[in-house]
């Protein structure tokens, strides 16, 4: 089988590796891919918003499967593009991927089938979201409704913090058409937990959980992040939290998409909240969550692309998931200064350590090869160095000793991912 990724970063760098392990893949593709995937695949010039190029790509080169890494090409109706010229294509169509793209039609979705979620109104005027602002309780949170690459989210702790948000995201425009429409909802507290789930249309089998680290300095300080590390199992995910998800949150969620005329296929990322009345979403993804792949891909023991096609084929009930009992813990290499600004361009050293280093993972997110051939950091977050361990406690030994194998200037990381509640 000839297999095409559309993507370039971790998380298309992790499925890239899974896929590259199945029997029946001869030969992969990555468009536009990045300097780690090109190991496995062959990178293609082509951006992940072209749908015309790499519909075309496919076709010309065969492709029997794409894989569709990112959320942007997933909201715009990729699928839906590949499918129209008969290609096959493992995501969402659009008027699914929607559950992503728009956080009041999630919100809509979950009040509509009473699935558990924290209470809301959406708002397309910004003087009726500033009036209700008057009455509401606080803290409150204020989410643009669009895809804002993970930053439209503001936690409110007073009333004039939350007016000045309504101002930024409805009038001011800070995450673009995303603010076009806003959801203020209830501020929750409890344990994040993220848990990622194959769905075929019909049926939901969800992989491991995981935990992130969103903040980018240590003890959960800092700015917002699009991820400074994670790891997998959480120890907070239950087996009496997994019963009440599977029974109140996941299939539910996939039934209503059915109902709606909305059938998923692909991934779905359940953002939960462990609040003291029991797990509430937090928020959808369509997509495979970066690095929640990262942590969670190294632990399955199925051929991937099987799977793939069981969700292609609305068969996923014959697919017996398996994960092994690993800890896994992904440390992210950022360059300093990241999320706001940062140097690019500098040379990447002791990448080939891990060629022979089991159950240890370098996957690169922000690089690039330069005018010499050399590997050099091109983003905000550079590699994602990750490592399995019996438990939490050795992966994430594993994980903080793999970090010192590769050097770049202004590299930077957190030093307490995956680390124990115990531990703190
Ligand atoms: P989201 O993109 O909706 O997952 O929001 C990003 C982050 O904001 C989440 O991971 C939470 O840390 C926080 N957050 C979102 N919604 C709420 C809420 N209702 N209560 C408390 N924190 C929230």
């Amino acid at each position: 089988m000839k297999v095409l990724i559309v993507g370039s970063g971790g998380r298309e760098h992790v499925i890239a590796w899974k896929i590259s392990q199945s029997p029946k893949v001869s030969k992969i593709y990555c468009a536009p891919g990045n300097a780690g995937i090109a190991e496995v695949a062959e990178c293609v010039p082509i951006g992940a918003m072209e749908f015309d190029r790499l519909a075309a790509f496919a076709k010309e080169k065969e492709i029997d499967l794409t894989v569709i890494g990112m959320d942007d090409p997933l909201v715009g109706g990729i699928v839906d593009v590949f499918e129209k010229e008969g290609l096959r294509v493992f995501g969402p169509r659009k008027n699914a991927a929607i559950l992503e793209g728009s956080k009041a039609f999630s919100k809509d979705l979950m009040k509509k089938y009473h699935i558990p979620t924290a209470a809301y109104e959406t708002f397309e005027d910004p003087e009726k979201a500033l009036a209700y602002l008057e009455t509401a309780k606080m803290p409150i949170v204020l989410k643009a409704s669009g895809l804002a690459l993970g930053k439209g989210v503001l936690i409110c702790q007073n009333l004039e913090e939350a007016k000045a948000g309504v101002r930024e995201i409805m009038m001011d425009r800070k995450f673009g058409d995303a603010g076009n429409q806003m959801v203020i909802e209830e501020f929750m507290t409890g344990r994040e937990v993220s848990v990622l789930s194959f769905v075929d249309g019909k049926i939901v089998k969800t992989m491991a959980s995981a935990q992130d680290h969103k903040r980018a300095k240590d003890g959960d300080q800092g700015l917002n992040t699009g991820g400074m590390g994670n790891f997998s199992p959480s120890p907070f995910y239950t087996e009496e939290v997994d019963a009440f998800c599977k029974k109140y949150i996941y299939q539910p969620t996939v039934d209503a998409m059915a109902a709606e005329g909305r059938p998923f296929k692909g991934v779905i990322f359940f953002g939960l909240m462990l609040t003291p009345e029991g797990p509430k979403v937090l928020e959808y993804n369509a997509r495979f969550g970066d690095p929640e792949a990262q942590v969670v891909l190294p632990r399955m023991k199925n051929d991937i692309v099987e799977v793939f096609e069981a969700c292609i084929d609305g068969t996923l009930d014959q697919v017996d998931l398996q994960f092994s009992d690993d800890a896994c813990v992904c440390v992210v290499l950022a360059s300093d200064g990241y999320p706001v600004k940062y140097e690019k361009g500098f040379p990447i050293t002791g990448l080939e350590k891990f060629k022979d280093a089991d159950g240890y993972y370098c996957f690169h997110a922000g690089t690039k090869f330069d005018a010499e051939g050399r590997v050099v950091t091109n983003g905000g977050r550079v590699l994602g160095i990750t490592a399995l361990g019996k438990d939490l406690r050795e992966a994430r030994a594993n994980a903080y000793k793999a970090v010192e194998w590769v050097q770049f200037d202004n590299k930077y990381m957190r030093h307490d991912i995956g680390k124990a509640i115990d531990e703190k």
